[in-house]
């Protein structure tokens, strides 16, 4: 089994969620399965091996993934978080999201200049979410080094605006 077929096999798309029109990609049964969630951390992280000193997950569903990363490398992992669950001194970041803005947060001291980062994220549509926790790394002195998604949504333009950065995506729908 490809690793398109076993997200197609376990993935789940939603109709009209989270508003009419949307067709949203449901991971959530690839993370319950004991396969599924191995194999796709372990090749999401695979074109980056030996490149990264720690993973940054985004809130929520990148947490899953990034742990589970920086576990199976011996790496260490960064929170990204929306606005206002750190309790101490934040790098923010206000990014434009299809209706409305989003907040991103990372503590001050998580990541010393000049670490390498891998950036880790279920799904890249726009990629307003990605681009502003690359702004958030790179403020902190970060090198992000690249960005790995399980599911990339196609025509939605995430990867030019992450322009300059490796993308790694699983699957591209
Ligand atoms: P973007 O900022 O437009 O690239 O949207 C990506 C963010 O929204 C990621 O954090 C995803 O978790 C979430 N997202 C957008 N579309 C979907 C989807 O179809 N399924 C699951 N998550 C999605």
């Amino acid at each position: 089994e490809t690793i398109a077929e076993m997200l197609d096999r376990l993935s789940e798309i939603v109709p009209d969620y989270p508003s009419a029109g949307i067709s949203f990609k449901d991971l959530t049964p690839v993370f319950a399965d004991g396969q599924g969630l191995r194999r796709i951390v372990d090749e999401v992280i695979e074109p980056f091996r030996g490149q990264f000193d720690v993973i940054a997950g985004l809130e929520a569903r990148g947490f899953v993934l990034a742990a589970a990363g920086a576990y199976a490398t011996g790496t260490g992992m960064i929170t990204v978080r929306k606005a206002g669950k750190l309790p101490r001194e934040v790098f923010r970041d206000e990014y434009t999201l299809e209706y409305g803005t989003g907040t991103l947060e990372i503590h001050r001291d998580d990541v010393a200049p000049g670490t390498r980062v891998l950036i880790l994220d279920d799904v890249l549509a726009t990629g307003g979410t990605v681009g502003s926790a690359v702004r958030l790394l790179e403020l902190a002195g970060a090198e992000v080094i690249g960005v790995g998604v399980v599911l990339e949504l196609d025509g939605l333009g995430g990867r030019e605006k992450l322009d300059g950065h490796t993308v790694h995506s699983l699957q591209l729908v």
